[in-house]
């Protein structure tokens, strides 16, 4: 039997794919006769990528766009294209040394150069600060003991979702007016807590006061968005007090502008934290550690990014984003038509038109600029600063125009008062 060429380099078809990649040019009318029901007969692989260029392509929100601000997830570098490329070719396992002779020294690399920098001295990859979130919160309880989960009401949904599967206790602490952990509210005793202090809440980028770090049986510092900030000089202060915690956690595909899934889980202690979270199993030629089996080479991509940049570049490119965010900032600060929530400092910009409904105002801004959130009950619009490239100044514009021109959207809807 000749081998089956699905399974071999195909560098016409890897070309085309390759060609199709900037989709804003790929034309044709969005199509809806995806089989309803697992096709008996494939198309093949080529009429495959013209079929779905149109759509994964063709329909696709771009991060990269001048306008995109609206969520966590930043535009990627091409570097990690042509890597992850290579990493599909290989579908190397770290599960399994045999598999992925490099790829594990790859990851292992990443974290010893990333771990020091919040003062921990090893970890691994997750695929999201969820999964890393409750690794951290796993090693806390068989280390410690801990008999619950301590975080504040803006902490992130995965903090109660790792204490419900771990079979924690969740305590919620109460939030200053920045949304950061107000400590009046911590309970005396944390003596068999786990306390999770965030580093860039999710919807307005507050930092917890990082100097409770210490306090509990266990502290994890949740830092999936604004841990980056410790990558630059000019920031590092917004995160001084991390290096006391007993673990953090990081996403890499926010602010490390990595393609998804990429994340660390980084431990003060990682031998220790190591010992409990680590099984063997009768298949396995080194003990698997973490939450995960199967585990990809999403490593090879950060050494990629970490190799093509070095720290200095990493750091130019968040100060970017950081000096976007305070223009943008600036700017509705001092518009009357507009009200900013306090800034957390962490590039998320929350705001809402003061004599416009909230929801229309959305509505009317391109699709991508600002997502919604809401705080106690009410509205507003969120911009985050994950897009180097964000052309700031016509966003400004844009906003304002809305202002001026938004008349026809209402007003006194809801009460701002
Ligand atoms: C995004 C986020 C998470 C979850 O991270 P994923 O990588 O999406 O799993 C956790 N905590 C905070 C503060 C976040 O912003």
């Amino acid at each position: 039997m000749p081998p089956d060429p699905s399974f071999e380099l195909n560098f016409e078809g890897l070309r085309r794919a390759v060609d199709l990649l900037d989709g804003r040019a790929v034309s044709g009318s969005p199509q809806h006769d995806l089989p309803a029901s697992l096709p008996d007969t494939g198309l093949g692989e080529a009429a495959v990528l013209e079929r779905l260029a149109v759509d994964v392509l063709g329909r696709a929100a771009y991060l990269d766009a001048s306008h995109a601000m609206a969520h966590m997830d930043p535009p990627t570098p091409w570097i990690t294209w042509a890597v992850a490329l290579w990493n599909a070719r290989l579908n190397q396992n770290l599960l399994h040394p045999a598999t992925a002779p490099f790829a594990r020294e790859a990851e292992e690399r990443v974290v010893a150069w990333l771990a020091p920098v919040f003062g921990m001295n090893g970890g691994h990859m997750t695929p999201g600060s969820s999964v890393a979130n409750l690794t951290a919160l796993w090693a806390a309880r068989d280390l410690r003991g801990v008999k619950k989960v301590v975080a504040s009401s803006a902490s992130h949904l995965s903090i109660r979702k790792a204490a419900r599967i771990l079979g924690l206790a969740f305590v919620e602490v109460g939030v200053d007016q920045g949304h950061g952990l107000d400590r009046a509210t911590l309970p005396v005793d944390l003596s068999d807590a786990c306390l999770v202090l965030t580093a860039g809440t999710t919807t307005v980028g507050a930092v917890d006061p990082l100097d409770c770090c210490g306090r509990a049986a266990w502290t994890h510092v949740d830092a999936a968005w604004a841990g980056p900030l410790v990558l630059s000089a000019r920031y590092r202060d917004r995160l001084s007090g991390i290096e006391q915690a007993d673990s953090v956690a990081l996403s890499a595909h926010k602010w490390l502008f990595q393609p998804k899934e990429s994340a660390l889980v980084m431990f003060r202690n990682s031998e220790a934290a190591n010992s409990a979270i680590s099984f063997g199993g009768a298949y396995l030629a080194a003990p698997n550690i973490g939450v995960q089996g199967s585990h990809g080479a999403a490593g090879v991509l950060l050494l990629a990014t970490l190799l093509a940049w070095g720290r200095e570049g990493l750091a130019a490119r968040i100060e970017r984003c950081m000096d976007n965010a305070r223009r943008l900032a600036d700017f509705i600060a001092a518009h009357p038509g507009l009200e900013l929530f306090p800034d957390g400092g962490t590039g998320v910009v929350v705001f809402r038109p003061t004599s416009h409904p909230v929801e229309a105002f959305h509505a009317a801004l391109p699709q991508g600029l600002a997502s919604s959130a809401t705080i106690d009950g009410h509205p507003w619009l969120r911009c985050v600063s994950a897009n180097p490239n964000a052309d700031i100044d016509k966003n400004i514009e844009t906003i304002e125009a809305l202002v001026l021109h938004a008349s026809g959207l209402g007003s006194g809807v809801e009460s701002l008062a």
